[in-house]
């Protein structure tokens, strides 16, 4: 339950739209904390501690995995929503499940398998999120999935292309409708940006693939530095960078609550279906933050992500989910038993797209580690298959 009464707009567990399959309400727990629950026991998030985003796991054991971001995501997005008077604990489970589709080696996976699936519908990470709660794990007697909430789910899809709206029903209406969802689902998906452009600093700063003086280009990156240095002139290290990038961090999230604050106030929404059938989302920076938020991501993608040593690692990423999927998709009989039988009926269901998917699931299910172990049980003579 959260705190604070919430405000009208926001998203209420009584008015809930409900799970796929009905179930009787839960004794002691919210609706919301009930999705937030399952997300949390289920297998696909305990695999995100495997998981990477722009570091393969073996690289280093400092680095955020998928499960860490996932953490930071969420305890941004909580923040952000109990000041705005919105659902916590939905922000939470959101932010919890967001990445949960995503494969190994963070997006050289998602970009190799996409490439792999091209003819058989692509492979879309969010999608895949979604496809996990709804049909993947394997946990109840009464249904598939997680069996979780339309809110839930709907902040799970943050983007989805038209042609796959087009089959998923309610839930992707308003991507074809261009509508927005729930201002819990424009939280998590903000604190998502939020977090990763920050973090990335950290982490690429620890790997040695920035440094401060190149940062300092940067005036988000300059301001915080220029006050860190002027209240504590004698800091250097882990501690300088680690000071800057909260107060990075802090300077986002205040401007992001004061003028989504604002935006909320000029609209004024009476509840979570006025919100949702705006043509643009409620939740946003202030322009210039803005701008300095698309700044520092550039920045990031030029220097940290394009840098030759993570292309090289990305590029070692891509032969290997490339491998994978060309063998399995040509020989399914080399796949596990249970992944064999859904792949022939997959395929029976329809056609080869079938056996491609079914290829695909097992793919985006591994690990980073396991992915590179399945690699080698397949092409290392000298390695027990
Ligand atoms: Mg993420």
């Amino acid at each position: 339950m959260t705190s604070s009464p919430l405000a009208p707009y926001a998203a209420h567990d009584s008015r809930t739209r409900g799970r796929r399959y009905p179930e009787p309400p839960p004794a002691f727990r919210s609706e919301f904390q009930r999705d937030r629950d399952r997300i949390i026991h289920s297998t696909a998030f305990r695999r995100l501690v495997y998981k990477t985003q722009v570091f393969v796991n073996h690289e280093g054991d400092l680095y955020r995995t998928r499960l860490t971001h996932s953490i930071e995501v969420a305890q941004i997005a909580r923040t952000i929503a109990r000041a705005l008077a919105l659902n916590e604990t939905l922000v939470e489970a959101i932010c919890l499940a967001h990445d949960l589709g995503h494969t190994p080696f963070g997006h050289a996976g998602q970009d190799a398998l996409n490439e792999c699936m091209r003819a058989y519908g692509g492979f879309e990470h969010n999608l895949q999120s979604l496809r996990v709660v709804d049909e993947l794990e394997e946990r109840y007697g009464s249904f598939p999935g997680l069996n979780l909430t339309f809110e839930t789910r709907e902040g799970i899809l943050k983007h989805c292309s038209l042609n796959n709206a087009r089959q998923l029903g309610e839930l992707g209406e308003r991507f074809i409708k261009r509508q927005q969802p729930s201002l819990e689902a424009q939280v998590a998906n903000i604190a998502d940006e939020i977090a990763y452009n920050n973090h990335d600093v950290d982490d690429g700063l620890r790997a040695g693939l920035i440094e401060i003086s190149e940062l300092l280009e940067l005036p988000v990156f300059a301001r915080e530095h220029h006050t860190v240095v002027t209240l504590h002139p004698q800091l250097s290290g882990r501690r300088l960078i680690h000071e800057i990038v909260r107060r990075m961090i802090n300077h986002v999230v205040v401007d992001l609550i004061e003028t989504t604050a604002q935006r909320i106030r000029d609209v004024n929404p009476a509840d979570i279906e006025a919100v949702r059938a705006l043509s643009e989302p409620l939740v946003s920076f202030s322009d210039t933050v803005a701008a300095e938020h698309q700044q520092l991501k550039r920045f990031l993608r030029e220097r940290v992500y394009l840098h030759y040593r993570v292309l090289r690692m990305t590029n070692k990423a891509r032969q290997v989910i490339r491998s994978l999927f060309d063998t399995f998709f040509s020989r399914p009989e080399l796949l596990p038993p249970e992944h064999h039988a859904a792949a022939r009926r997959m395929e029976a269901e329809s056609g080869e797209a079938g056996r491609a998917r079914a290829v695909a699931d097992y793919i985006a299910g591994m690990t980073d580690r396991y992915a590179i172990e399945e690699y080698e049980r397949l092409f290392d003579p000298a390695k027990r298959s």
